[in-house]
């Protein structure tokens, strides 16, 4: 459930009509709702902690899926961790209030800056994902004098998610160890004075909207972690990684959290683990829309009708590059009966097209629709191809709203790329 809504006869987010945010800050722009954001935390936290088995899980979020300071500020305010795959990110994590003890740091091309960064901060576990990794981090620790909590990620050859794109868990994939390179690296990483291993990592995909091939990696990381313990090696944690996908279409209903936690509970419950998730698109895809207007009606002769909207590809780059639905909505509802609507943005590529022949109520150049479920991989997605200004991006709560993160002006733009020297001074072409 999210907190865009009808209100009176138009479009609204919380109490705030779209409408008048499109006014103050124009648009595209992202608009994003404090009180979704703040329900799905609670209700995928509550349902893990609901299961005895489980207990109190970590729920480092993943920073990724929507990394304003503003919607991290909101979510570390309600106990949120982070799940972070840069220094940037861990930057940012720490910026918004998120202790450092409850960040993860992800990803399989950390440099040696990064893992420094890191292990200063005190970041609660760094994710290994492979051997070389692990030796790096070893050495870089010993320099330092610091000992991390180190999980090792493992990649348990299971399919899932959305689109291929975004699986992450196959054999081929390029995240994580097989199982039985996991084991060795495992007790290769308790030899080292430098490394304090402490547990196992997975996450194999996102947009997953079926239980089963989690539940088969969660049960190949229960026999890991027996494995591991039978050889007297300790295992306290398991990071299940995030992946639960969401309702972009009205008719799939991916798995509720509460079926996640009852699915998670009878798989690695019970085994005295502390348990980490990392959620991303599940809790901010929901909360977030992304609101533009039509420039033109261009109807074809032949019979093709293009919604020319001011967002563009590089605004939301979803659908051209996972061919992503969003649903649309009209901001002020319109009459009439549907058209078919081939929806676009002004950038000049094809594969700028949001959807073919989207049927949608009649509408006119100024009209504003929303893309619904943009909260997750848009805003931080979006580049300045074109040179399009970077899409602002507004935080509402209840009957208020905020800029929080502005657009910027074209001067800031063009400042940014001084000219070489050479080319600074006006000079006559050679002859
Ligand atoms: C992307 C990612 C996540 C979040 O995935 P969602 O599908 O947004 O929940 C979690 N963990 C890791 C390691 C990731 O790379």
């Amino acid at each position: 459930m999210n907190h865009f809504d009808l209100k009176g006869s138009e479009l609204a987010c919380e109490e705030v009509p779209l409408a008048r945010i499109a006014e103050a800050v124009g648009t595209p722009a992202y608009v994003y709702s404090s009180a979704t954001l703040e329900r799905h935390y609670r209700v995928f936290h509550d349902a893990l902690a609901a299961c005895p088995e489980i207990g109190e899980p970590w729920i480092a979020y993943a920073v990724k899926a929507n990394s304003n300071l503003a919607v991290l500020t909101t979510l570390a305010r309600l106990g949120a961790g982070a799940d972070t795959v840069s220094e940037g990110e861990i930057r940012r994590a720490l910026a918004a209030g998120v202790p450092a003890e409850k960040i993860v740091f992800s990803g399989v091309g950390k440099t040696a800056a990064e893992l420094a960064f890191a292990l200063d901060s005190g970041v609660g576990e760094i994710n290994v994902e492979s051997a070389p990794e692990l030796e790096l981090l070893a050495a870089i620790a010993a320099e330092r004098g610091r000992r991390p909590a180190v999980a090792v990620r493992v990649n348990p050859n299971v399919g899932a998610g959305g689109h291929r794109k975004i699986a992450t868990g196959k054999a081929e994939d390029k995240f994580g160890v097989s199982i039985a390179e996991a084991e060795r690296l495992y007790a290769e990483a308790a030899k080292r004075t430098s490394l304090r291993p402490v547990g196992l990592a997975c996450h194999i995909g996102s947009q997953i909207t079926d239980l089963a091939p989690l539940e088969a990696a969660f049960g190949l990381m229960r026999g890991l972690v027996e494995r591991l313990r039978g050889a007297g090696l300790p295992v306290e944690r398991l990071d299940l990684g995030g992946g639960l996908g969401v309702p972009y279409f009205n008719q799939s209903d991916p798995p509720s959290p509460a079926d996640y936690a009852r699915m998670t509970a009878a798989s690695v419950g019970g085994l005295g683990l502390r348990l980490a998730f990392e959620p991303g698109r599940v809790i901010v895809a929901n909360a977030g829309v992304l609101l533009a207007r039509v420039i033109h009606v261009h109807a074809r002769p032949d019979g093709r009708r293009f919604l020319v909207l001011d967002a563009a590809m590089n605004d939301l780059i979803r659908p051209a590059m996972y061919d992503a639905y969003h649903d649309i909505r009209p901001v002020k509802p319109r009459a009439g009966e549907a058209l078919a609507y081939d929806v676009v943005g002004p950038v000049c590529e094809t594969g700028d097209t949001f959807s073919r022949a989207r049927p949608l109520p009649p509408l006119e150049a100024g009209d504003l629709v929303a893309f619904m479920s943009a909260g997750a991989y848009g805003a931080v997605m979006a580049s300045e191809y074109n040179t399009r200004p970077l899409v602002p991006e507004v935080l509402v709560r209840a009957g208020e709203f905020a800029v929080v993160r502005r657009r910027p002006t074209y001067e800031e733009m063009l400042a940014r790329e001084p000219l070489a020297p050479w080319l600074a001074s006006p000079r006559s072409s050679r002859p």
